[in-house]
């Protein structure tokens, strides 16, 4: 597969940090309140950023790194857990991602639909989610679900809003970036894919084991790029 410049988005420093220590950073470009770091990483060219939080962060930071002229966007990073069967740590690796949280149905349209838009679920690129589940396979004994990931301006920390989501929405994890970064990619034609480990299952403990599980989740995370990079 020949990607000449990979895009690689975290939201938070624990999802970039190891990234950033793997890579000979090469330079350092500031751009929208953003640090993007350029550099060698098996033996490719890739550009990072961390975002931060939320759907905005997510879309500015995307732009940027096309507007560099990356070609493919991958995202490390960590989320809650929507299917029962996920435990913290597993990997969930994007089929496509929706906002949960747009929300027209007092006009009629179905919750996470962007009005009058043909597309609101933007698929991930088969090659990119491909090599994803190879990595998962190797390193995670199959510790990995594919799936749809829900993405809004939320950290969900309840049972009902997690039941709600996956089996309202189908989403297998949620999570404050993704269909941010998958909708703008999909505006500029731009292949990505996110990969999330589970960090927490989004419920009434959500807050409790997120910070003890961000660090080791996020590594999972990055073994799976780095996997994946490695035999791009
Ligand atoms: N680190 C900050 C805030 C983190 S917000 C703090 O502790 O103050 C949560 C981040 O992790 C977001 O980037 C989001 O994408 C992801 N995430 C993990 N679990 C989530 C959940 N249950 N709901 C929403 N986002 C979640």
């Amino acid at each position: 597969m020949t990607f000449s410049k990979i895009g690689i988005v975290g939201a938070m420093v624990e999802e970039i940090e190891l990234l950033h220590k793997h890579t000979d950073v090469t330079n350092t470009i500031h751009k929208a309140g953003i640090t993007f770091y350029e550099g060698r990483f098996h033996d490719k060219d890739i550009i990072f950023g961390k975002s931060g939080v939320g759907k905005v962060n997510a879309a500015v930071c995307t732009q940027v790194l096309i507007d560099m002229g990356v070609d493919c966007i991958l995202f490390t990073g960590v989320a809650g857990a929507l299917d029962p069967e996920l435990e913290i740590g597993d990997i969930v690796i994007s089929t496509s991602c929706l906002q949960h949280d747009m929300d027209v149905t007092p006009l009629g349209f179905a919750r996470g639909v962007i009005p009058f838009q043909e597309v609101s679920d933007f698929n991930a690129d088969p090659r990119l989610i491909e090599l994803a589940e190879q990595a998962s396979e190797r390193l995670f004994n199959g510790r990995y679900r594919k799936g749809k990931i829900l993405s809004g301006d939320q950290f969900v920390a309840s049972r009902e809003t997690v039941k709600e989501l996956y089996e309202d929405l189908g989403g297998t994890c949620t999570e404050m970036e993704g269909a941010a970064l998958a909708q703008v990619c999909a505006m500029n034609g731009i292949p990505y894919v996110v990969i999330r480990s589970m960090s927490d299952k989004a419920d009434g403990s959500a807050h409790v084991n997120f910070e003890e599980f961000t660090v080791k989740a996020s590594d999972h995370s990055y073994r799976i790029i780095d996997d994946i990079i490695s035999r791009m």
